[in-house]
């Protein structure tokens, strides 16, 4: 299959990184999840990981030109030339601005926008067993209810608007992520071969 740049919007704990990863294995495309590298900034604890860890443990959001700076120089490595997914990324709408032109720059087109649509009481369920599953004292440490009532929040605020985004430009499509993770995944395999369309 030809590299495909694809975007996984929704909110925390929709399944986006499930659904990378599976895309990753199944496609070859590569998985570019912003938390992640966060995350391993975090882990190397360089001042970059050090500004992230406070950031992401109120469930607030980077700067956007510290993340767009991130996403600039991973897009323009060697292997992204398979595809990408974009797992987190963007966050606002100057993030999906900065894209857009990140993109154009390169010669690269976006195939595809999918919102993985979950209801908000959904997500508060899934990190209580998310969290029962880690055990205590183990699980990130912004999967606390507080912090995903925060980052719910700012992802009311701050990243919805970005749907209406891409809605205009006629890249959205919408998959239910209420429904279990195989048939996410059948509906947005359906996304990628075109059978459903945006709109
Ligand atoms: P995630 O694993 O995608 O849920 O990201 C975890 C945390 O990292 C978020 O709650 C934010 O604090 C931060 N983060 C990840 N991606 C971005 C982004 N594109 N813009 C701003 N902050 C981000």
């Amino acid at each position: 299959m030809a590299a495909k740049h694809l975007i996984l919007l929704g909110p925390p704990g929709a399944g986006k990184g499930t659904q990378a990863k599976r895309l990753e294995r199944d496609r070859g495309f590569v998985q570019l999840s912003t938390g992640d590298m966060l995350r391993g900034a975090v882990a190397s604890g360089s001042p970059l990981g050090r500004q992230a860890k406070a950031v992401m443990d109120a469930g607030k959001l980077m700067p956007d030109d510290v993340m767009i700076a991130i996403i600039a120089e991973r897009i323009s490595q060697p292997d992204c030339r398979k595809g990408f997914i974009l797992d987190g990324f963007p966050r606002t709408v100057a993030q999906a601005e900065a894209l857009d032109r990140l993109l154009s720059e390169r010669g690269l087109a976006l195939d595809h926008v999918i919102e993985v649509r979950v209801d908000d009481d959904m997500l508060v369920d899934r990190i209580n067993a998310r969290n029962a599953q880690a055990g205590a004292g183990g699980g990130r440490s912004d999967d606390t209810i507080e912090t995903l009532r925060r980052r719910l929040q700012v992802y009311h605020e701050q990243t919805a608007p970005i749907l209406p985004y891409y809605e205009k430009t006629g890249r959205l499509v919408t998959v239910d992520g209420m429904a279990s993770i195989d048939e996410v995944g059948r509906d947005i395999d359906l996304v990628l071969e075109g059978v459903a369309e945006a709109g």
